[in-house]
C-alpha cells in the first residue's frame, strides 16, 4: 500500500489508505490528519511518539465512523471514515484527535483504561480550544452536560472496578478534571493537568510501553510538584467518590443555561483557572 510520509511535532507520520472510494480527495484527508497531529503536538508540547503509521480505512457511509490506537512498533492509529465524509465532517470531529491522544499516555492496565479513555475525552475538546477549533463556550457546556455521567452510582466500588462506558470515559474525564484544577490551585495557576502529562513524555512515556498507573501518576505529579493525581487515584481508584459538581462549575464561573448553551462568570473564585486551562501554552 503506497503511504504519504508527514514530518509534524518531531514525528514521521506514515498515512496509508486502505482500498475503497471517498468523495474527499486524498490531498484533503492528508491535511485533515496533518492539522489534528499539530493541535496534539500543540498540547504535549511534541507529537507523543517518534513515529507512526495511519491507516485511512473508507467504508459506506458519511462522517468520521470510527478510530483504534495501538502502541507497538511506534503507534499506529486506524480510522475509518465514510466514503460520503464532506469537508464538514472533517471540521467537526473529534475521533481523530482523541486516537492521537491515547498515543500520549503508557499502556496502563486493564483496570485502568478509565485513565486512557478519560485523558483522551478530556484533553481533546481542550487542545482543540487552544488551537482555535472548538470555543471555550462549546466545550464547556459540552462538560457541564456529559460530565455528570462519571458521577459513580450509589453501588459503585471506584474507577478501578467500574468497567462501565460512563465510568470509563467521564468517570475518567472527571479525574482529569478534578485533577487539572487541583494542580493550578496548588501551582498559583502556573501549571496544569498538561503540564503534568507533558512530563510523562519528557521522561520517556507513552503508548508503545506499558507503565504501571502508579509510575505514570508520580512521574506527572513530579513534573509539576505535588501529589495531586496520585491523592486523587487514592480517593477514586477503588472507593465511591461523588465530588459537588456543581459547587466546581460555579466555583469555575461556570452557568448552564436552559437552552444547553453556558455563560461565564468572570468574577467567580475559580474563572482564572478556567481561563487558563483552554489557553495555548508555549
Ligand atoms: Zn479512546
Amino acid at each position: 500500500m503506497p503511504h504519504t510520509a508527514i514530518k509534524v511535532g518531531g514525528a514521521t507520520l506514515q498515512v496509508g489508505f486502505a482500498p475503497g472510494q471517498l468523495a474527499l480527495s486524498n490531498e484533503r484527508v492528508l491535511a485533515w490528519v496533518e492539522h489534528s497531529a499539530i493541535v496534539v503536538s500543540d498540547y504535549y508540547g511534541r507529537f507523543p511518539v517518534a513515529s507512526a503509521r495511519i491507516l485511512i480505512v473508507p467504508v459506506d457511509g458519511r462522517g468520521v465512523r470510527g478510530g483504534t490506537t495501538w502502541g507497538y512498533r511506534g503507534g499506529a492509529i486506524r480510522l475509518v471514515l465514510g466514503s460520503q465524509a464532506t469537508e464538514e465532517d472533517l471540521k467537526d470531529d473529534w475521533k481523530i484527535v482523541h486516537e492521537m491522544v491515547h498515543l500520549a499516555l503508557p499502556d496502563v492496565d486493564e483496570r485502568q483504561h478509565w485513565l486512557s479513555e478519560g485523558l483522551a475525552t478530556y484533553v481533546e475538546p481542550i487542545a482543540r480550544v487552544q488551537a482555535h477549533d472548538l470555543t471555550e463556550e462549546s466545550i464547556w457546556a459540552a462538560m457541564a452536560r456529559d460530565m455528570p455521567k462519571g458521577i459513580p452510582q450509589s453501588d459503585d466500588h471506584g474507577l478501578d472496578n467500574t468497567p462501565t462506558w460512563a465510568s470509563t470515559y467521564w468517570g475518567g474525564a472527571l479525574f482529569c478534571l478534578l485533577a487539572d484544577v487541583e494542580i493550578r490551585k496548588q501551582s498559583g495557576n502556573r501549571l496544569g493537568l498538561q503540564n503534568a502529562m507533558r512530563g510523562v513524555l519528557a521522561a520517556g512515556g507513552n503508548h508503545t510501553l506499558d507503565w504501571p498507573i502508579e509510575s505514570v501518576l508520580s512521574v506527572a505529579d513530579k513534573a509539576v510538584g505535588g501529589h495531586a493525581l496520585a491523592k486523587l487515584y487514592a480517593q477514586m481508584g477503588t472507593a465511591r467518590f461523588a465530588p459537588d459538581l456543581d459547587g466546581l462549575w460555579r466555583e469555575l464561573g461556570i452557568k448552564l443555561q436552559p437552552d444547553g448553551t453556558v455563560a461565564f462568570d468572570d468574577k467567580a473564585p475559580l474563572a482564572r483557572i478556567r481561563r487558563a486551562i483552554t489557553q495555548p501554552q508555549k
